[in-house]
């Protein structure tokens, strides 16, 4: 039988430049502004560090090992799916999400106002209350490239428990 500890720790932390001509999809929600995250799928930096946190936490390897960004299947892709595939893969293992601690790092836009709608989204997609996703936003203080507003980074930390009952 191989080893299930009750609880699993990870965390996952994703960056995405901001260009012009793309929406900004941020927490599996889209947000009003003049630029979006460039990158293969739909570049949700939120929800990618949210699949890294969980796939870490299994001990599953990451994000661009599932998903690879040279895959035209991941093309445009709703990142949700990668969260979804995440929490099944976690499910499989016997584990379901306890709770999520996410910080983003944007300069621009103010996402206070779109913090409650990513955290409804981001409980549906890892299917655990709304009370157990956290969700921070936080500027870098115009340093670096967040700074600069070339980029939103985003880290998080996920941790899994065992689901009783399956
Ligand atoms: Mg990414």
């Amino acid at each position: 039988m191989t080893f299930q500890p009750p609880y699993r720790i990870g965390n996952g932390f994703d960056v995405h430049r901001l260009v012009a001509g793309r929406k900004l999809i941020l927490g599996g929600i889209e947000i009003p502004f003049e630029r979006g995250l460039e990158g293969h799928s739909d570049a949700d930096a939120l929800l990618h560090a949210v699949c890294d946190a969980i796939l870490g936490a299994l001990a599953a390897g990451d994000i661009g090992q599932h998903f690879p960004n040279t895959d035209p299947r991941w093309k445009d892709c709703d990142s949700a799916v990668f969260v979804q595939e995440s929490v099944r893969l976690a499910r499989q293992a016997g584990y379901r999400v306890s709770n999520l601690d996410v910080t983003i790092h944007a300069e621009r836009p103010k996402l206070r106002f779109h913090i409650d709608t990513m955290r409804k989204r981001v409980s549906e997609l890892v299917d655990a209350p709304e009370s157990c996703i956290g969700i921070k936003a936080g500027t870098m203080e115009k340093m670096g490239f967040v700074g600069r507003e070339e980029g939103i980074a985003v880290s998080a930390s996920v941790l899994l428990q065992v689901a009783s009952g399956g």
